[in-house]
């Protein structure tokens, strides 16, 4: 199952446009910058993971979370005793990227290979939710994740959501990437056309699913395992 089929349809965004900034705007090839929000919503709908960057006693630090998109937004969460989270509380500078590897590009010369890829940069304040949303953001998370499961499993005690913590990221200020050439327009250099060239299309795909030896031997798979098989 190519991840493409993992979608989050219930969180739609109002956000149609996104503005380029000084911040966000790129210099390399710009043709490929994207200002259309759907885009943007499609990289991160379809991303189980999004590499946080932050400062940290003066050094920046890159972490990779799970994190899920709510609106004009996205969510991320953890102990809160993880790094990112003590150093929150009033919120905190971040920039996040989130990379699909869409293939690796042969051209006939190392120079002029490289890769095909949706990419997305986020930077802005990453803000607490407050306590009272805590619940309904984890639900985002869980059902961005792993559609379904949160209501094939036992509801979260006060004292799991007390040792949560979960922040948000506006996407007010975003980038979005894409290179996307087929393999005609991917290696046509006008270099020697007796070395092969092209592309070796790179997909994110589930294996089976591992049923863990503790389980009650008459407990069907579930609609959220199910789904990925
Ligand atoms: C999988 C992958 C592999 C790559 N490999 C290389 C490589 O080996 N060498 C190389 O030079 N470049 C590589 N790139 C491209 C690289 O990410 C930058 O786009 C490139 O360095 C040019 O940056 P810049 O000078 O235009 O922007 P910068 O001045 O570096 O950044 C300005 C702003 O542009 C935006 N931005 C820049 N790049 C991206 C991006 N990829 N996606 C979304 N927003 C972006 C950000 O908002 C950033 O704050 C790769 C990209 C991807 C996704």
């Amino acid at each position: 199952v190519v991840f493409s089929l993992f979608q989050n349809p219930s969180h739609d965004g109002a956000m149609t446009e996104i503005p380029v900034t000084d911040r966000t705007r790129i210099h390399r090839l710009p043709e490929r910058q994207r200002t259309d929000a759907r885009e943007l919503h499609a990289i991160l709908d379809t991303a189980y993971v999004a590499q946080v960057a932050f400062v940290r006693d003066g050094l920046p630090v890159v972490i990779p979370f799970s994190f899920a998109r709510d609106g004009d937004s996205i969510l991320i969460h953890g102990s809160s005793g993880g790094g990112i989270f003590l150093a929150s509380p009033g919120g905190v500078d971040v920039a996040v990227g989130v990379t699909h590897l869409d293939g690796l590009v042969f051209a006939r010369s190392l120079f002029d290979s490289s890769m095909n890829y949706r990419s997305a940069v986020i930077v802005g304040a990453a803000r607490p939710v407050p306590n009272e949303e805590k619940e309904e953001a984890l639900r985002v998370i869980s059902e961005h994740l792993m559609p379904g499961r949160w209501d094939e499993v036992r509801p979260m005690t006060k004292r799991e959501l007390a040792a949560t913590t979960v922040l948000r990221v506006p996407l007010a200020e975003a980038s979005v990437k894409v290179r996307d050439h087929s393999a005609s327009e991917a290696a046509d250099d006008g270099e020697d056309h007796r070395v092969w060239a092209g592309v070796v299309p790179l997909a994110l795909v589930a294996g089976a699913a591992e049923r863990s030896p503790m389980t009650a031997v008459d407990v069907a798979l579930p609609p959220s395992v199910a789904r990925f098989s």
